[in-house]
């Protein structure tokens, strides 16, 4: 296994870090306190390319790959997790969506303005009543000639009120098995009937935008239609394969973020007439969380390295994101510990990055799920 990282990779992993420490770090505080979503920088993200990472130059991305994806997510996650989680989901599951099973014609029309940032992705697949069990969705999507007729309610839809388009999974047979009767539409989010009807107000990642998203007799032409009627289940696992490898590789920012304050810190903070680094105590949480973090990075770029060369990875993906979750939030409580009283003020960066680590064990699959998945595959075998 070799999945050292290209010139390439290493040039796109130190612009994302200045932009980050330049024009994200100063004002993310604030962005998170106001819960606002700062549509001011959309045209900087798409200069930098990061509103394409994995787009063909042909559709203006950065044609770059999956390691590319998790890298860049890996450094906005660094300085902030909302950034992070705006990132990783615009890039792997709506974009992804349309740049893994879209046609030509439906490349050619939303993958120029997802790049750009006229547009963001966003991409619904939980309801109020399915989330790990995402099967049971209750959406429906009916024929009405050569149109769809959509009709449900989706939830914690990332870019739902901020995107220009939406990849919407519906039921198409209610009669078949629940994995068998699914199909993905494209909607546009200006289209009649579409509304993000609950903004939510969240724990961490406060200023991505989360919302509850109706969908009340939303009209698509069968063009919209992305994949295969009834496939679109099986074409969603594919997505949050990827997606996890990002969500792993926010972790394992969040995480090294954590750790470098915590050292910061360590070496700054005097108790007993010494810098509190020089306490075993202290050096060992910073140790286990180096040891941690080291790992996590191996299974976050082992999985990505395998989807850049064709290989499966459904296993490997699950793997990192299970570890790298768990892991960066037990680096971030002990960063929060090592910060004492004045880490659990907002004065300090380390109980932003301690809210907006938890996310990684709950979105595109909880740690309970990730361990399902893997346990499949060892039994499987
Ligand atoms: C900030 C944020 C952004 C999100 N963005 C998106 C988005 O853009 N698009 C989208 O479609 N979704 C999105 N999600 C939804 C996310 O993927 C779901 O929240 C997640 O999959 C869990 O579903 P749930 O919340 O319904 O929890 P539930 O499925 O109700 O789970 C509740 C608990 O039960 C456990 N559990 C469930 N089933 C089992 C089982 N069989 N065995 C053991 N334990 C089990 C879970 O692990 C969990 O601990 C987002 C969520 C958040 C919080």
């Amino acid at each position: 296994m070799d999945f050292k990282f290209s010139e390439q990779h290493e040039l796109l992993r130190q612009s994302v870090r200045d932009y980050c420490a330049r024009e994200i770090r100063p004002h993310a505080r604030d962005w998170d306190e106001s819960e606002r979503f700062p549509l001011e920088i959309v045209p900087r993200l798409a200069e930098l390319g990061l509103l394409g990472i994995r787009v063909p130059e042909a559709y203006g991305g950065a044609g770059m790959d999956v390691t590319a994806y998790a890298i860049a997510v890996e450094e906005c996650a660094k300085v902030d997790g909302s950034l992070a989680l705006t990132i990783a989901s615009h890039n792997g599951l709506g974009t992804g969506h349309l740049l893994t099973f879209g046609n030509e014609e439906q490349k050619r029309r939303y993958l120029p303005r997802a790049v750009s940032g006229e547009a963001l992705a966003a991409w619904a697949l939980t309801e109020p009543g399915s989330g790990s069990d995402a099967a049971a969705l209750r959406t429906t999507a009916r024929r009405d000639g050569g149109d769809w007729i959509l009709d449900g309610t989706k939830m914690f839809i990332t870019q739902g009120s901020i995107g220009g388009f939406c990849v919407v999974l519906a039921r198409t047979a209610a009669d078949a098995p629940p994995q068998r009767g699914i199909t993905a539409f494209i909607v546009d989010t200006s289209t009649p009937g579409y509304r993000a009807s609950k903004k939510l107000k969240k724990y961490g990642c406060r200023w991505s935008d989360t919302v509850e998203v109706t969908l009340d007799n939303v009209r698509v032409s069968d063009t919209e239609r992305l994949g295969d009627i009834d496939q679109g289940f099986l074409d969603t696992m594919r997505i949050l394969d990827t997606g996890r490898i990002s969500i792993a590789a926010m972790a394992l920012g969040l995480g090294r973020g954590a750790l470098d304050m915590a050292v910061a810190y360590a070496k700054e903070r005097a108790a007993f007439g010494r810098p509190i680094a020089e306490f075993q105590a202290m050096q060992w949480m910073l140790a286990d969380a180096k040891t941690q973090l080291d790992a996590a990075e191996l299974l976050v770029y082992r999985a990505a390295w395998l989807a850049d060369r064709g290989e499966r990875y459904t296993q490997e993906a699950s793997i990192a994101k299970l570890f790298a979750s768990e892991a960066a939030t037990r680096v971030c409580n002990d960063a929060m510990q090592i910060h004492g009283g004045y880490g659990f003020t907002r004065e300090f960066e380390i109980e932003k990055h301690l809210r907006d680590v938890k996310l990684c064990e709950i979105g595109e699959g909880t740690s309970q799920v990730q361990r399902m998945v893997i346990a499949k595959h060892i039994l499987r075998t």
